[in-house]
């Protein structure tokens, strides 16, 4: 008989999961709190503007075509790609901002511009960080973080000293242009650490970065999460949203099934793709695996405060990625990993899909994306939204030489309290669990249940980590520990 899997959440992962599950023979339904599907890449709409509420970086193209192809489709199948040119552009002070074009051979350039014989060295640096994502990306995330042997192999043990040193020590050993440092720390942002916390060997994510490049899906990254969702449901995957999971149904230590508004689903297999925390929550507690302190101990990634805005004009000096690091990084990083506060001066980023693509704003309007980075947990109220909203807004006139609180006729904000009250995110981080040395491969939370059998977790809390490439490839992975053992 087909076994019956209720899948909890429909982010990236858990729809990534469904489409695996379904191919492989398996009844797959989808239960999504929310009214719409796609977790933190749900998209906000509002007179004429389109907004992503989450991820606006489309890196790692390959992952996706990895995905798509394990289906016998393609991503151009689902949506159309712009490769964006300049990638984003960072602005150190009003009148000096770094450009990243969307070639090696111009960044190569650009760097050499600034720094005498960086470009040389750079071209090095990509050459390793290049072969790391080869090792990295094209392998080691597949593998499902059950034993610490699946790390071992002739290429991570060459590899062994860039598990320990910091990304942060490996630029400043060759490079010594504080904004090239800053650029070149950028991109493990991502991965949810502090430069200094995150070891050497992710520099794979400056090939990523460099050598990759940046794309834009028109309509928005929404629109990704519309071609898993349209490839789910021709797998034969039904989908409930406005579904919210209260609780876990277990008989003995076995899960069988879900309860949701009130009405038990029975089914054969739980997979959860909500924050790991909280699905542990809707389980008794003789049934969880980690306690509150083990969750409170470990590093999360940040919190953001964004803002959705929508401009009566066309915004000038800035593109479509645009990085404000005009401030301190050291002391913004000390408030959101060392000593959990609003930071004084706060670093932020601002997107401009409109830019590129119309169809994300009225004729002659812009769509425009805020983002701070924030510690998890912090206190979040509507002064403190307001009072951050003017500090950068102002900083974003100066630096850019231009007035625009005027032109603003949309404004949306989004914070710890919405990440909470929306996902169940824990502490209300945005990106699941940072990509420490620590919280790596088989140190991060397990796919599967370890207490409860036919239970399983996939998403950006579990194996491998923060973002939306990790998630696909985690739904993959959970995919296969569920056929594995079922
Ligand atoms: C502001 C922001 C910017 C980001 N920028 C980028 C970027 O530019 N590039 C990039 O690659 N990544 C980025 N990320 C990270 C990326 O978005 C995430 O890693 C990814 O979307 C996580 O997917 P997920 O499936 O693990 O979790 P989620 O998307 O959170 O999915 C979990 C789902 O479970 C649902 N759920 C929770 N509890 C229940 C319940 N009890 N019952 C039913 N459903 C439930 C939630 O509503 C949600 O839909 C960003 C994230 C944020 C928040």
């Amino acid at each position: 008989m087909t076994k019956k899997i209720g899948i909890i959440g429909s982010g990236f992962s858990s729809l990534a999961a469904s489409c695996y599950l379904a191919k492989m023979g398996y009844e797959v339904e989808v239960f999504e709190k929310n009214e719409t599907v796609g977790g933190r890449a749900r998209q906000y709409k509002e007179s004429g503007f389109t907004f992503d509420i989450g991820p606006t970086w489309y890196w790692m193209p390959d992952v996706f075509e990895r995905f798509f192809s394990d289906f016998n489709v393609k991503p151009s199948d689902f949506y159309t790609l712009e490769k964006l040119n300049p990638a984003y552009t960072v602005y150190f002070d009003k009148e000096e901002t770094i450009t990243i074009e969307d070639s090696l051979e111009k960044i190569y350039n650009t760097f050499e511009a600034i720094e005498k014989g960086s470009g040389t060295y750079l071209k090095k640096f990509i050459e390793k960080a290049e072969d790391n994502y080869n090792v990295a990306i094209k392998d080691l995330v597949y593998k499902p973080g059950v034993s610490p042997l699946e790390l071992v192999n002739a290429k991570t043990i060459a590899r062994l000293g860039q598990f320990f040193g910091s990304i942060s020590s490996e630029v400043r050993k060759t490079f010594k242009n504080p904004k090239l440092i800053s650029i070149l720390e950028f991109p493990v942002l991502f991965l949810g650490a502090k430069p200094s916390d995150t070891p050497s060997f992710y520099s794979f994510m400056n090939f990523a970065d460099f050598g990759l490049g940046t794309f834009h899906p028109k309509g928005g990254m929404y629109t990704v999460i519309e071609g898993i969702t349209a490839l789910a449901k021709s797998l034969g995957v039904k989908i409930n949203t406005n579904s919210n999971v209260e609780e876990i149904l277990t008989e003995g230590t076995k899960a069988t099934g879900i309860k949701i508004n009130g009405k038990h689903v029975r089914k054969d297999i739980v997979v959860s793709g909500a924050d790991y925390h909280h699905t542990e929550t809707l389980l008794d507690i003789k049934h969880r695996q980690y306690s509150e302190r083990y969750w409170d101990k470990k590093t999360f990634a940040p919190s953001s405060l964004l803002f959705y805005v929508g401009f009566d004009k066309k915004i000038k000096n800035v593109a479509h990625h645009t990085l404000f690091f005009d401030v301190d990084f050291d002391q913004h990083a000390y408030a959101i990993y060392d000593d959990p506060h609003w930071p004084e001066a706060p670093l932020f980023y601002a997107s401009f899909p409109s830019i590129t693509d119309a169809s994300c704003a009225p004729e002659d309007k812009e769509a425009a994306i805020f983002l701070i980075p924030l510690a998890p947990g912090i206190e979040d109220t509507p002064e403190l939204r307001t009072e951050y909203f003017n500090k950068i807004i102002t900083r974003f006139e100066h630096i850019t030489n231009q007035e625009v609180q005027d032109s603003i006729i949309v404004k949306k904000s989004f914070c710890v309290n919405d990440f909470i009250a929306d996902y169940n995110s824990y502490k209300g981080n945005a990106y699941g669990m940072a990509n420490t040395l620590l919280q790596t491969a088989f140190l991060r939370p397990k796919i599967k249940s370890k207490k409860v059998d036919h239970l399983y977790f996939t998403g950006q809390l579990t194996v491998p980590g923060p973002g939306v490439p990790p998630s696909l490839i985690s739904g993959k992975l959970c995919a296969e520990l569920v056929y594995k053992y079922n």
